[in-house]
C-alpha cells in the first residue's frame, strides 16, 4: 500500500489539516514486474544468438582463417543464428503492434475458411518437410468481424506449432464451423489439432505467457521464439473471442478459437 500525506493550508472546512491518501498498488507493482521480466527475457533471448555470432566472428578472424571447410560450417551456423534473431525481432514488433491495437475493435470481416485455406497452402512445404498430412474440414461462409491479416497470423502460428511439435509422419487437422453461443452471442470456431505428444496438463494454463515453453531446448531447435501463442492470445482478445487449449499427454493437442460471428445478412 502506498500512503501519501498532504498537509492542507488553509485547513479544510471541518478544521482538518491533513489528508492521508491510501492506495493499493498491488496491481501496479505486478504490472511493473511483468514489464521488467519481459524486457529481461527479451534481452536474454537476443543475447544468446548474438553471443554465438560474436564468438564465430572471432574464430573466423583467427583460428579458422585458413580452413575453408570450418569457415563454411561456421558461416552456416551464423546464418541460422541471424535468422533466429530476425524471427525474434519480428515477433517482438508484432506483439507490440497488436498490443497497441488491442483496444480498438477490428475493422472489416474475414471468412475463416478462406483464411485457413490460404495459410494451409502457404505452409505446405513445412508440413511436407515432416511428412505430415493436413486434413481440412472447412465449413464455407463462416465469417467473423475480424482483421484478416491478424486472423491469418493466428492460423499460421497454430499451424506452425502443430507441425513443429506434432508427430513426424502424423496428421494435422484444421476445422472451421459455426460455434456455440457465448454470453448470448452467436460464434464461429477455428480448431487446429495434431496427433503429437501433446502437452502435460500443468503447463496448459501458462502456454500463452510470453516466452513460456514446455521444453526451451526443443522450441529453439525447431525455430520457436516463445511468443507465438502470446500473439495468438492478444489477437483473440482484441476480437473479443476465446482460446481454449485441450491436450492429454500422448494424445495430441487441440487449439480452439471461438470468435463472435458476423451479423447475418
Ligand atoms: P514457441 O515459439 O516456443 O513455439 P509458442 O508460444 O508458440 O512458442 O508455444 C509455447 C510452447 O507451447 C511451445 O514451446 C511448446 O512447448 C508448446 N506447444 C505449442 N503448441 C504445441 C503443440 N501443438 N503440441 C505440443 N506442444 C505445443
Amino acid at each position: 500500500i502506498a500512503a501519501q500525506v498532504i498537509p492542507m493550508d488553509p485547513p479544510l472546512a471541518d478544521g482538518g489539516r491533513l489528508v492521508i491518501l491510501l492506495s493499493d498498488r498491488t496491481r501496479e507493482r505486478a504490472l511493473e514486474r511483468m514489464r521488467a521480466d519481459f524486457v529481461a527475457n527479451a534481452s536474454h533471448e537476443l543475447r544468446t544468438p548474438l553471443a554465438s555470432l560474436i564468438g564465430f566472428i572471432e574464430t573466423l578472424r583467427g583460428p579458422a582463417e585458413d580452413d575453408p571447410a570450418a569457415r563454411q560450417r561456421f558461416l552456416g551456423i551464423m546464418a541460422e543464428q541471424s535468422e533466429r534473431m530476425r524471427r525474434l525481432i519480428d515477433d517482438l514488433l508484432g506483439l507490440s503492434r497488436i498490443e497497441m491495437t488491442e483496444h480498438q475493435p477490428p475493422v472489416g470481416e474475414a471468412d475463416l475458411a478462406a483464411v485457413a485455406q490460404a495459410e494451409a497452402a502457404a505452409l505446405e512445404p513445412l508440413y511436407r518437410g515432416r511428412d505430415m498430412r493436413l486434413d481440412l474440414a472447412l465449413a464455407p461462409a463462416v465469417a467473423a468481424p475480424a482483421d484478416a491479416e491478424q486472423l491469418a497470423q493466428v492460423v499460421r502460428n497454430l499451424l506452425e506449432n502443430a507441425v513443429r511439435y506434432g508427430r513426424e509422419g502424423g496428421q494435422v487437422r484444421i476445422e472451421t464451423g459455426p460455434g456455440g453461443r457465448q454470453a448470448g452471442r452467436a460464434g464461429v470456431t477455428l480448431t487446429v489439432s495434431d496427433d503429437g505428444p501433446g502437452i502435460p496438463r500443468e503447463h496448459i494454463p501458462r502456454l500463452t505467457e510470453r516466452f513460456y515453453r514446455v521444453d526451451t531446448g526443443r522450441s529453439r531447435r525447431v525455430g520457436g521464439t516463445g511468443l507465438g501463442l502470446a500473439i495468438v492470445k492478444h489477437i483473440v482478445n482484441r476480437h473479443r473471442g476465446q482460446l481454449v487449449i485441450e491436450s492429454e499427454e500422448g494424445q495430441g493437442a487441440r487449439f480452439k478459437v471461438w470468435l463472435p460471428a458476423a451479423p447475418a445478412r
